[in-house]
C-alpha cells in the first residue's frame, strides 16, 4: 500500500513473544495517519475497564503516510493509550527521529501488550526484534539511558525512546522521552512503559516503502521546504521557537499566569521569551527529521546553580513552569525543564501541579512539614526545582503533587479543589 511498510508488530512482553501483522488498509484510510490508526486499534483491543497499568493494558506506537518521507517534518509519531491520569483514551505527538526509524526499520506500528516479568528493552531494527535485559539501565535518567544504549549496541544513529526513573515508579505525570528531550508528554504514558517494565525501545532502520507518486510528491515536499524557506514567520519560529508566544502574546492576556488568576504579566514574559532566550543562553542545534521550521532549541548556561547544557524550553514549560508559578528566571525553568527530561515527567503537568501546590500552600492547605521543610511560595525557583525533584522521586508532596491535580485537591480536601485547573485530571495546558 503506497505511503505504508505495511506491517505492524505486536510485542507481547509476558511471552517475550513478536508477531507481525499485515496493517488492515481500510484502517490506515479510514483513520489516516498514526493518532487514527492507534486510537482505532486501542478502541478495539483495550475495553473500558482495562487498569491502563496492569498486563492487560496496551500502548500503541503508530506513524501516518508522510512518516519517513521527504516531507517536511516527517519523522513525528503518535501513541495513543488509555490514560492512568484521566483514565479514558488519551493519544500524545512527539518529535524527533524516532518515528521515522521505526517505520524505516519495517513497520508502520508498534502494539506492546502484557508485562515483562524483569526490566527489559528492545532493539528493533530491520524487521529484527531482540529483547534485551535492562536491569542495569533501571534508574537511570532517561537522557543517559539514550546514550547508555547507543554505546552498548555500538551505532550512535540509534534512535531511542525510553522512560526515566519517574516512570519506573509509575507516576502519573511521566512520560516517554526520545531523541534529546523531545516527549509525547501527555497522559502519564511513561507509568505505562513502568508497569510493563519496558525501559525503553530502541530503532534503526533504511527500509523504504511505495509511494502513490514519488515525483510529483517529491516536488511538493521541495515546495513546502522552499515556502518555508521565504515565510517570515517560519523565519521567527526559527530564530526564537515556541517561546516567541511569550514574547508576542502575552498582551493578548494569552499567557497564563499565578495559577491562572492573572493574565498579564509583560516583564515576566520578556524575561522568559524567545528574545530573552536567543541573547543568553541559546546555542545551535539541529531541528528533528526533515523539519524545515527548526523551532527545537538548545541551550547552555555556563555557571551557577542552574549550569546545564541540553535541550532547551517550549513555550508550554516556560508558562508551565515560569509564569504560573510566577518565576521569571529563563535560566531556572531551562535547568528545571532538563530535569523533567531526565526524570521522563511531562514539564506542563509538572508545572500546574507545582503552581497549584504553591497556592494551596499559600492558602494554607499545605504545611510546610507536608513539603519537606521548602517554603512553597510564589515566584520561589529554588521551591519550584525541588518540588520538581520531589514529583521526579516519587516522595514528599511530590508523591501527592505527581497524581496530578485533581487527585492532589482530593487528597488534600477542603477548597483545595477550587485551584485545581484541568479537564479529568490532566492539567489544562498552556493557552
Ligand atoms: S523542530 Fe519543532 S517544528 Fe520541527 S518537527 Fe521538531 S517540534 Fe516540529
Amino acid at each position: 500500500m503506497d505511503g505504508y511498510m505495511g506491517k505492524i508488530l505486536r510485542v507481547n512482553l509476558t511471552e517475550k513473544k513478536c508477531t507481525e501483522e499485515p496493517l488492515n488498509p481500510k484502517y490506515a484510510r479510514d483513520y489516516i495517519g498514526g493518532t487514527g490508526l492507534g486510537d482505532r486499534i486501542i478502541y478495539d483491543e483495550v475495553p473500558p475497564s482495562t487498569d491502563p497499568l496492569s498486563p492487560a493494558s496496551k500502548i500503541v506506537f503508530a506513524t501516518g503516510p508522510v512518516t519517513a518521507t521527504n516531507y517536511p517534518s516527517g519523522g513525528r509519531y503518535q501513541i495513543c493509550f488509555k490514560s492512568p491520569l484521566t483514565g479514558i483514551l488519551c493519544d500524545a505527538s512527539s518529535g524527533g527521529y524516532w518515528g521515522a526509524d521505526l517505520k524505516r526499520a519495517g513497520y508502520d506500528a508498534l502494539i506492546i501488550e502484557g508485562a515483562a516479568e524483569e526490566p527489559v528493552y528492545l532493539w528493533i531494527h530491520n524487521q529484527k526484534v531482540e529483547f534485551k535485559p535492562a536491569a542495569h539501565l533501571w534508574g537511570m535518567d532517561a537522557l543517559k539511558v539514550q546514550e547508555a544504549i547507543q554505546r552498548e549496541i555500538g551505532d550512535e544513529r540509534i534512535r531511542v525512546a525510553c522512560i526515566g526513573p519517574a516512570g519506573e515508579k509509575k507516576v502519573l505525570l511521566s512520560c516517554i522521552i526520545n531523541d534529546e528531550g523531545r516527549a509525547p508528554g501527555r497522559g502519564g504514558n511513561g507509568a505505562i512503559l513502568g508497569s510493563k517494565n519496558l525501559k525503553a525501545i530502541a530503532v534503526r532502520g533504511n527500509g523504504a516503502f511505495p509511494l502513490h507518486d514519488p515525483a510529483a510528491y517529491n516536488a511538493l515536499c521541495k515546495k513546502i521546504a522552499k515556502d518555508n524557506a521565504v515565510s517570515p514567520a517560519v523565519a521567527a519560529m526559527r530564530e526564537y521557537g515556541t517561546a516567541q508566544v511569550l514574547d508576542n502574546l502575552w498582551a493578548m492576556g494569552d499567557i497564563p499566569v499565578k495559577n491562572w488568576q492573572l493574565g498579564l504579566w509583560e516583564e515576566g514574559c520578556k524575561n522568559l521569551g524567545g528574545k530573552k532566550m536567543k541573547d543568553t543562553i541559546l546555542v545551535p542545534h539541529t531541528a528533528c527529521y526533515r523539519c524545515t521550521l527548526g523551532c527545537s532549541r538548545w541551550v547552555k548556561i555556563e555557571e551557577g546553580p542552574y549550569k546545564m547544557d541540553g535541550p532547551g524550553p517550549e513555550y508550554e514549560t516556560l508558562a508551565a513552569m515560569g509564569t504560573m508559578c510566577l518565576i521569571d528566571d529563563l535560566n531556572a525553568v531551562s535547568f528545571a525543564n532538563d530535569l523533567c527530561n531526565r526524570y521522563g515527567i511531562d514539564t506542563i503537568s509538572t508545572g500546574v501541579a507545582i503552581a497549584f501546590g504553591m497556592e494551596a500552600y499559600e492558602k494554607g492547605l499545605i504545611k510546610k512539614e507536608d513539603t519537606g521543610g521548602i517554603e512553597l511560595k510564589w515566584g520561589d525557583a529554588q521551591a519550584m526545582i525541588a518540588m520538581t525533584h520531589q514529583i521526579g522521586k516519587n516522595e514528599k508532596l511530590g508523591a501527592i503533587l505527581g497524581r496530578g491535580v485533581k487527585r492532589a485537591a482530593e487528597a488534600l480536601g477542603g477548597d483545595s479543589w477550587k485551584y485545581a485547573v484541568h479537564v479529568k485530571g490532566m492539567g489544562t495546558p498552556m493557552h
